[in-house]
């Protein structure tokens, strides 16, 4: 059995312990940080069966990357799919060239500001689960919710590297008709901070927050981590609301993100795809600069995702890339990374008073409004702001 009182440090959250318990004796439990962890809730019910240390990915990381990784950088070509997503749109092109109107296709989606992890039938339902989210999603049942979906009819699923590990963990076996998209992951941060985050940010604006989202655009790519805030009364956008303040400095991931985290390595991956934002243009691929539009990173690890390349190179502008240059200017790819040194004191002040805490470890707002230099190069066409970008290079 697992060791409840022992899994702190490396457990991610992914409950495939809690979902695989035959006599449902596991629960998650949130900790006074916001983070998911599963407790042993009814010891009389336990058979002792092992199932759950055996399911922990864990206790040993398995691999399945099956054939020579290939990289590409990706961009949709519909507008209206790049709009939505974080970066090129590569997840809904995947989920269009695999799936079909009876795919049951899963990813993190919004219940307010509660995320959770939801299927949807069909490509065409798939707007609630775009762009990303960088707190903790719960996955709940969706583990067993998908064993079954198999049984009839084709699944993808898209989660960090733990969820796709804990999902794949739990199903024991292969399966033809489930296709997994993992991504270059640098960590969730508590959903518990992010809501007193938002408590913070309707005191600031004296308004009620009623939507948030992390990867907001407006017409062009303006910045990597725009966030647009939907008020009662009002629309903002910004790039450094209290909770991503908090988040770039790494002062509330979930612990097992940091160096421990076993996912980062590129024979680590778990699922048929890795998808990430696209690093490095300058150097990688400069004739790129200066585009209005982000572009995906996707990296096959699979012959059944070899497979659907040609698919998306029809609906996609799509570059093949040097595995080395994810590798290189991509650095949760590869390299572990070290939360802050302030997590610790964060989280001390955090359990004390959490509007003080939030309120002395960062800075309230400020809107992010265009410049006059950004409104004209919106309406260069490309070649003028990638001369201009060049020169000024
Ligand atoms: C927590 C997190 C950390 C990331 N870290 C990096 C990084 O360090 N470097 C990098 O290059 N890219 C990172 N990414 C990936 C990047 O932000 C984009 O998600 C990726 O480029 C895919 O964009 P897209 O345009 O193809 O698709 P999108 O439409 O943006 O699709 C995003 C997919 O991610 C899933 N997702 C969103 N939020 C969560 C969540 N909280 N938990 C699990 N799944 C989620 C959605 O279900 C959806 O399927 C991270 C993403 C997340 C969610
Ligand atoms: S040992 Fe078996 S019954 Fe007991 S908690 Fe683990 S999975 Fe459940
Ligand atoms: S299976 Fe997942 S949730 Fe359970 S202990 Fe292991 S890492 Fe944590
Ligand atoms: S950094 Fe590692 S442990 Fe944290 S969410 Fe990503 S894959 Fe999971």
């Amino acid at each position: 059995m697992l060791d409840f009182n022992n899994t702190k440090e490396n457990c991610t959250g992914c409950s495939a312990c809690y979902a695989i318990c035959p006599r449902h004796c596991i629960s998650m439990e949130e900790d006074n940080e916001g983070f998911l962890y599963p407790e042993l809730k009814k010891t009389e019910d336990c058979i002792n069966c092992g199932l759950c240390e055996k399911v922990c990915p864990n206790i040993a990381i398995r691999r399945y990357v099956d054939i020579e990784q290939k990289a590409y950088v990706a961009l949709t070509s519909n507008y209206q799919i790049w709009k939505r997503s974080a970066s090129g749109g590569a997840f809904s092109e995947i989920c269009k060239a695999w799936g079909d109107e009876n795919t049951f296709i899963v990813g993190a989606a919004w219940n307010g500001f509660y995320l959770h992890h939801i299927g949807v039938l069909g490509v065409q339902n798939i707007q609630p689960l775009c762009n990303s989210k960088y707190i903790s999603s719960n996955v709940e049942n969706v583990y067993a919710e998908i064993k079954k979906q198999l049984k009839e009819r084709k699944v993808i699923f898209c989660g960090t590297p733990c969820q796709v590990s804990g999902l794949k963990s739990y199903l024991k076996k292969t399966y033809e008709n489930l296709l997994t998209i993992d991504l270059i992951c640098h960590g969730v941060g508590s959903p518990k901070v992010f809501m007193s985050c938002i408590d913070a940010i309707n005191k600031q604006e004296n308004d009620i927050l009623k939507k948030y989202s992390f990867r907001a655009k407006r017409k062009f790519h303006e910045a990597d981590y725009l966030t647009k805030l939907e008020f009662q009364t009002k629309t903002k956008y910004v790039i450094n609301d209290q909770y991503m303040q908090l988040f770039i400095r790494q002062l509330c991931h979930r612990p097992s993100c940091g160096h421990n985290c076993i996912y980062r390595g590129k024979n680590n991956r778990q699922g048929d795809f890795t998808i990430a934002d696209f690093k490095g243009q300058r150097y990688v691929l400069p004739q790129l600069s200066g585009s209005k539009r982000n572009y995906s990173t996707v990296v096959v690890n699979s012959e059944k995702a070899s497979l659907l390349m040609p698919i998306l190179k029809k609906n996609m502008e799509v570059y093949e890339v040097p595995l080395s240059s994810v590798i290189k200017y991509n650095s949760q790819f590869e390299r572990q990374m070290w939360l802050s040194n302030g997590r610790d004191d964060f989280f001390e002040d955090y359990l004390r008073d959490s509007a003080s805490a939030i309120a002395k470890w960062t800075k309230p707002f400020v809107e992010y409004k265009r410049t006059l230099k950004m409104r004209f190069f919106d309406k260069c066409p490309t070649i003028i702001r990638r001369l201009y970008l060049n020169l000024t290079k």
